[in-house]
Formats: structure tokens, C-alpha cells, sequence
């Protein structure tokens, strides 16, 4: 169990990153949603021991990771949004480099583990290319080969989907996925269909606070018959905004197609119900700084966190 209590990070500026998070992660993949400047990266890389938070606790398995850092680096992963690869490498040399640079321990030897990394990664046809042929996509798989070396209780992954085709984001996902099994991988992301696909848990952070800790059932649940769509004219879009709760707003085949959160059944003329998403629920969570509906428990032991409404 991965458990941050109180955590905050005050850069010089002073800037709030961070502000009180508390949460706690078990083994398999958990989801860190939130837009760009939420405090994201702030907390990975304060959970790898990477960056000292101002106050707060952090600890994996009841091992304060704060304390001694170094001793946490063996049991990780980590991937970071920007990954340093020296592009005239070859895949197979750049794994060599980092599992050195790691201290990552091989018993039947480097070369070997290399070897048996790519292959875990499906990198192995491509083992022999310089790097920086290689596609956004094996690059984060090369990454994720360092990451797992070790055999670490904990990886985190740090907006890994940023950038990569549809085809190369599936496969980043099965591979996340089957990681997953038998550990904790925890990844900050702002697109809410990686945690849709693949996380049976997530957090929401906004403004360096947790806003919400929940299932993606239980956040689809907590709106579900209130999301109603249809179509407005482009003038009337500002009214619509000032009046409802409006969680879309799209042009569809050349017209406008809005979705707007109605909790009390009265929708304007010409608005359907329509199945709620993911995307819906952190929308309105968004908005309202809170999902009406979810249970106290998921919404409420952050009641520090507040909102705007
Ligand atoms: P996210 O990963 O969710 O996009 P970050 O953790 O990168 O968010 O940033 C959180 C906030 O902290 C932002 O307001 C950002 O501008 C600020 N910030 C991040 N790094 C630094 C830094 N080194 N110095 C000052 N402010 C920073």
C-alpha cells in the first residue's frame, strides 16, 4: 500500500502545487486525473523521491519514503512525461545504459536482462535500431522496459499516452494492464479515457486538491439520468453556459451538439437523456468542484478541498 497523508508543496513564488493531498493506493493500476497544472507531476515525482515536498508524509508498505529515498529506488519504476534518450543508441545499448544508471541488479548478467526487458516490451525486432528511429510509442515502451527492471512494488507513470498514435496507445494500455497484476502502477494522466480504459480506481486533483477518490462506475452512477444533449445554436451557446451546467459543448457534423448536467429533471425543449460517460462525471466534477450524488466518503474526506460553485 502506497499511503501520502497532508502531502504539500509550496514552490518558490510562492505556488501551491500541492495542498494537503491524503491518498491511499493498493496494488493495481490506479489513476491520478487532472488538468494540466493540477500538481500531477508535482506528487509523482515527490512519491519518487525525485522532488522534497514542503510538509507531509509518504510511505510504501509502511517505509517512509522520504526518510531515505534511495532506499525506495530499487522497489520503483518510474517514467517520467520527458524521457532523456541519447537518439544514436540503439535501443538495446540506451536499456543498458539506464539499467547501469538505476543500479538495477543482474545476476545472470546485463545483456541477458536487457534482452529478456525488450522482449517483455515487445521491442525485441527493433533491439539492434538507433533510438531515434523508433516511434513515440516504443520509446514509451522502452521506458517502461528501465521502469520495470528490478521487478519494482511500485511504477508510476507520468502522462504516458501524451503524443501517441490510437494504435500505440492500445497497446501502451494492454501493457500497463498486464504490469498491473501484481503491483501497484499509478498513472497521472488528464485524458479521462486512459482511466476509463484502465483504471479500476482514480483520484481527481485540481489546484494541488483532491476533489474526489472513486470508481469510474460509481462517478458514471452519481449523474446518471441527469446528462441531457441536444442541439443550440451557436449564438445561443453563452446563454446555455450561464443558465445550465454545460459539460460539452461540440460541433457534430457542421451544428453545435451540448451536453449539460440538469439534477432536476428540467431540461430545456428539444434536450434528450443520454448515457452518461467519464467524461461527463469529471466535467461536472469539474464545474461544481464536487459530483453531487457520489458518497461522502468519496467526496467528502476531502471536504478541505472545497470548491468554486
Ligand atoms: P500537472 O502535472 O498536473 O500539469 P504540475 O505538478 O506540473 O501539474 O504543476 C503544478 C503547479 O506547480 C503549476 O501551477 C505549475 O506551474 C507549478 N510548478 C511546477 N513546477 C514548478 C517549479 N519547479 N517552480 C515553480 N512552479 C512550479
Amino acid at each position: 500500500m502506497l499511503s501520502a497523508r497532508a502531502l504539500t508543496k509550496i514552490y518558490p513564488g510562492p505556488v501551491t502545487a500541492l495542498n494537503g493531498v491524503d491518498l491511499d493506493v493498493s496494488p493495481g493500476m490506479f489513476g491520478l486525473l487532472g488538468p494540466n497544472g493540477a500538481g500531477k507531476s508535482t506528487f509523482m515525482k515527490i512519491l519518487a523521491g525525485l522532488l522534497e515536498p514542503t510538509s507531509g508524509s509518504v510511505t510504501l508498505d509502511g517505509v517512509d519514503v522520504l526518510k531515505d529515498p534511495k532506499s525506495l529506488w530499487p522497489r520503483l519504476g518510474y517514467l517520467p512525461q520527458e524521457f532523456g534518450f541519447y537518439p544514436h543508441l540503439t535501443g538495446e545499448k540506451m536499456l543498458e545504459h539506464l539499467l547501469a544508471l538505476k543500479g538495477v541488479d543482474a545476476p545472470q548478467g546485463r545483456k541477458k536482462l536487457v534482452g529478456a526487458l525488450l522482449d517483455r516490451v515487445n521491442l525485441t525486432f527493433a533491439a539492434k535500431r538507433p533510438v531515434k528511429g523508433y516511434s513515440g510509442g516504443m520509446r514509451q515502451r522502452l521506458g517502461i522496459a528501465q521502469a520495470i527492471a528490478g521487478n519494482p512494488r511500485l511504477i508510476i507513470v507520468d502522462e504516458p499516452t501524451a503524443g501517441l498514435d490510437p494504435e500505440e496507445r492500445l497497446r501502451f494500455y494492454q501493457l500497463l494492464a498486464e504490469l498491473a497484476a501484481d503491483r501497484i502502477v499509478l498513472l497521472s494522466t488528464h485524458i479521462v479515457e486512459d482511466v476509463a480504459v484502465l483504471c479500476p480506481r482514480f483520484a481527481v486533483i485540481r489546484e494541488g486538491r483532491l476533489l474526489a477518490l472513486t470508481t469510474p462506475g460509481e462517478a458514471r452512477a452519481a449523474i446518471t439520468g441527469h446528462i441531457y444533449e441536444g442541439t443550440v445554436d451557436a449564438a445561443d451557446l453563452p446563454q446555455l453556459r450561464s443558465e445550465r451546467t454545460v459539460t460539452q459543448a461540440l460541433l457534430v457534423e457542421g451544428r453545435n451538439r451540448a451536453r449539460i448536467y440538469e439534477p432536476k429533471g428540467n431540461p430545456p425543449s428539444g434536450f434528450a437523456q443520454v448515457a452518461v460517460t467519464l467524461e461527463d462525471a469529471y466535467l461536472v466534477l469539474m464545474r461544481l468542484g464536487e459530483l453531487p450524488g457520489l458518497a461522502r466518503e468519496a467526496n467528502g474526506i476531502f471536504a478541505s478541498a472545497g470548491g468554486t460553485r
